[in-house]
């Protein structure tokens, strides 16, 4: 059987179908999204965690081709992957990295060319002691501030001093961005974040002050870029919204247009008869009502399907969605099949665009009261990942030079 994934080889027993024209036509929605306010609105591809788990490299480059300009990380190590397999970081073509420690191995990073965000003094003087690592000899760097979020970048009270600090290290390192970011910008009207825009605000005006000129001014992320025109500044860093998954709990109009790039399928490896009254899985938690036939679906929890689905968690097998009957175990689930005639080697959709009727990663975060975001992070290793769209083989990768 083939699903809306594509053509597929009998050996598949699991595999996550990565859909790069979806990832393109995001890619897109949200350069458009960013526009509405900002006609030169560059966007940052987010693509860490190995491209929320549909894999960096590939991701990358079709989002570089698609129109972004930056790529974004949260660690120097997955920026370094990424300038390792031949993605451009440039000053034009920014690599960003903005989560690390200051003793953490950052020379890789900077003699990449990686741009490092600073959130302090201390991480500053990270930097700068390996600045002369750096292509021109001279760190290109983003300062972060937190306007409210209560995570990284420098306290307002801090900020200024960091700037000074930046400025006093100016032969060593050039601030090429400030940034920050929203605590709530999936809520809709939500009051914090005209107060982070205002805060951000001053912090550029203070930059501009004291004559350092940023070219990079970055706070807004996916829902940000689809929600608060004023959160768009020179740069949008946009994550989830590339993938097709929702950052909002409630239809958005602008989310609607976002198509999901992740499919994950996999084989049912085995069937059987059983009686009625028949126990499946761990603790026996779930009997059949009556004679069913049970499919065995080798995926599990090890592979990311949340276990915390419990009760109701649904797939899609044989035209239709079915309820995985007991619990998911670390490397399979079963589905009662009730009388329906399922065999050996049938498709299984755990998730996908939702094209077929199957459940979507947003489905099944609301099963286990998670996100999207988790769903399709999650997603193991040992899951085969395999690229379709006609930006899957073009000859002009970047990176594949
Ligand atoms: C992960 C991350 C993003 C991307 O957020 P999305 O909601 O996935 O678009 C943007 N900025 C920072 C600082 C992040 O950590």
């Amino acid at each position: 059987m083939t699903g809306p994934a594509g053509s597929d080889g009998p050996s598949i027993r699991t595999e996550a179908v990565i859909d790069l024209d979806a990832v393109r036509s995001n890619v897109a929605v949200l350069l458009q999204a960013a526009r509405r306010s900002n006609p030169t609105a560059a966007l940052m591809a987010v693509v860490k965690a190995d491209g929320y788990g549909h894999g960096a490299v590939p991701i990358a480059r079709v989002a570089r081709q698609a129109g972004a300009v930056a790529l974004g990380l949260a660690t120097p190590q997955e920026a370094v992957h990424l300038v390792a397999a031949g993605l451009d970081a440039t000053a034009d073509r920014p690599v960003v990295a903005w989560l690390w420690v200051p003793d953490e191995d950052i020379r890789p990073a900077v003699a990449g060319g990686v741009q490092l965000v600073v959130s302090s003094v201390a991480q500053l003087a990270a930097v700068r002691a390996v600045a002369f690592l750096a292509p021109d000899g001279r760190a290109d760097i983003h300062l972060k501030i937190d306007t409210g979020l209560g995570r990284g970048g420098a306290t307002a009270a801090e900020f200024d001093h960091l700037v000074a600090a930046a400025i006093d290290a100016d032969s060593q390192v050039q601030v090429v961005g400030v940034m920050s970011h929203l605590a709530c910008a999936d809520e809709p009207g939500d009051k914090s974040v005209p107060q982070q825009i205002a805060a951000f605000r001053a912090a550029c005006a203070h930059l501009q002050r004291v004559g350092v000129s940023v070219r990079w001014r970055h706070l807004a992320n996916t829902p940000g870029t689809l929600e608060w025109p004023a959160a768009v500044f020179d740069l949008v860093r946009c994550g989830i919204g590339l993938y097709g998954v929702t950052p909002f709990d409630q239809p958005h109009p602008l989310a609607a247009e976002l198509r999901p790039a992740m499919t994950l399928r996999a084989r049912v490896a085995l069937t059987k008869r059983v009686a009625a009254g028949s126990g499946v899985s761990y603790g026996l938690t779930y009997r059949t009502e009556g004679p069913a036939t049970l499919a065995l679906v080798p995926i599990g929890y090890a592979d990311g399907i949340p276990r915390a689905a419990g009760i109701g968690a649904q797939i899609w097998l044989r035209g239709k969605r079915r309820t995985i009957a007991g619990r998911i175990a670390m490397d399979q689930f079963v589905v009662d099949c009730g009388d329906d005639e399922v065999l050996v080697g049938d498709e299984v959709l755990v998730f996908g665009p939702g094209d077929s009727g199957e459940p979507t990663a947003v489905d099944w975060a609301a099963q286990c009261s998670t996100i999207g975001y988790e769903i399709v992070t999650r997603i193991g290793p040992r899951v085969p990942r395999r690229y379709v769209g006609s930006s899957a083989a073009g000859p002009d990768h970047e990176g594949s030079r």
